[in-house]
């Protein structure tokens, strides 16, 4: 068998001091939620978007839970979701008990088209939640417009989007509340882990209580003034996600250089469009993605196929959510759909060589180049 190395999609980086801050962990003894390390990687991670303080939580899916609980939204109440997301943007919104209202994207930053916040708001529409993704902001001036008329809340789920703006501003700033996730394959990992980040200090602290059973502080007694969740980070997951945070910006700069070097080779390889920064955007480019055209004459299904023939993993895009089992609905959500039926992520580790993303697209020149007539 053998053949060329596989090239992964997207693994995370270390190098930095994670081993370091681990080891004093184990030699502290301190490992659980509360440790030292979950202060410092909440306050450094806070600093980096000018705050003083953040919640860091187990998950994004739990920062996307408390944010919802913490503004209140619950039974009865809708919340307006791009379709076109990971499950767990709408998961959180089914938790506590409201109900998910699918949008429609923008086809060229696949993210939520303002214009479907007036086309689906009701009187029980309480929020918008916004998904920047695979690091593309959305376009929150026109979605911040449209939630100031209706008086709705905005949640951003930027999981996919550390390191990306809007206009200059952070993503996880740009609403009321945003959350972020340090899972295995996010910009830098934590192996597992998430964050709240709010100007809105009361909501912050309501969002801390939540995360850590409800527990009434400034009392050695068991009092508990709601029903909570045990979403706190540990201390071990902190100290690999401080290590993370200190070379973010070379993990930034990483996905930058290769989101670019895909972008001007793949300009004159016909049948795949390469997706590009809004005027307004700066993203982290997360994942690269093409669009396959149909002048290729070959579908995604095909493209993907071909590729993991040859050793290069990619990734679908996700399946819209109003076609998934648990939130099926008829409604046509034409864009959503079709960059589904379209979209293909490209391998982007941080550490991948020139000469693997020269692989990644001489494969890619030699579908089109086969497929031409
Ligand atoms: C990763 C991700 C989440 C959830 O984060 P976890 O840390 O995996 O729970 C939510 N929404 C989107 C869009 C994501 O990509």
């Amino acid at each position: 068998m053998g053949g060329p190395p596989r090239i992964p999609l997207s693994t995370p980086v270390f190098g930095g001091r994670e081993i370091e801050y681990l080891q004093e962990c184990i030699e502290t003894g301190w490992v659980a939620a509360g440790g030292p390390f979950v202060r410092k990687f909440e306050d450094a991670f806070a600093a980096r978007h000018g705050l003083e303080r953040a919640v860091a939580t187990n998950s994004g899916t739990a920062a996307l839970h408390l944010a919802l609980r913490a503004l209140g939204i619950g039974a009865g109440d809708e919340v307006i979701v791009p379709a076109l997301t990971f499950v767990a943007s709408a998961n959180p919104i089914r938790y506590v008990g409201a109900t998910p209202v699918f949008a429609d994207v923008e086809p060229d930053t696949y993210t939520l088209d303002p214009a479907e916040v007036e086309r689906l708001v009701t009187e029980r529409t309480r929020a918008v939640m916004v998904v920047h993704l695979y690091g593309h902001p959305a376009d929150m001036d026109a979605v911040n417009d449209a939630a100031r008329r209706h008086g709705l809340a905005v949640i951003e789920d930027a999981t996919e989007a550390l390191g990306s703006a809007y206009r200059g501003e952070p993503c996880g700033l740009l609403g009321q509340i945003g959350c972020f996730s340090f899972n295995g394959n996010k910009i830098m990992t934590t192996g597992g882990g998430g964050m709240v980040l709010t100007r809105d200090d009361d909501l912050l602290e309501r969002v801390r209580y939540l995360s850590l059973q409800a527990r009434e502080p400034g009392t050695r007694e068991y009092v508990h003034g709601d029903v909570g969740f045990n979403y706190a980070i540990s201390n071990l997951h902190a100290a690999v996600g401080l290590a993370q945070l200190e070379r973010l910006d070379l993990f930034l700069s990483a996905k930058r250089a290769i989101a670019a070097r895909y972008r001007e080779r793949l300009a004159d390889v016909p049948g795949f469009r390469v997706c590009a920064e809004a005027e307004w955007a700066h993203s982290n480019f997360w994942l690269p993605s093409v669009l396959v055209q149909d002048e290729l004459g070959r579908d995604r299904v095909a493209v993907m196929a071909d590729l993991l023939s040859l050793g290069i993993d990619t990734r679908p895009f996700f399946t819209p959510l109003h076609m998934l089992k648990p939130y099926q609905h008829v409604e046509r959500l034409p864009v959503a759909e079709d960059l589904h039926a379209r979209g293909i992520s490209l391998p982007a580790s941080v550490d991948l060589k020139p000469d693997d993303q020269d692989r990644v697209l001489d494969a890619l020149a030699g579908v089109a180049a086969a497929a031409a007539p």
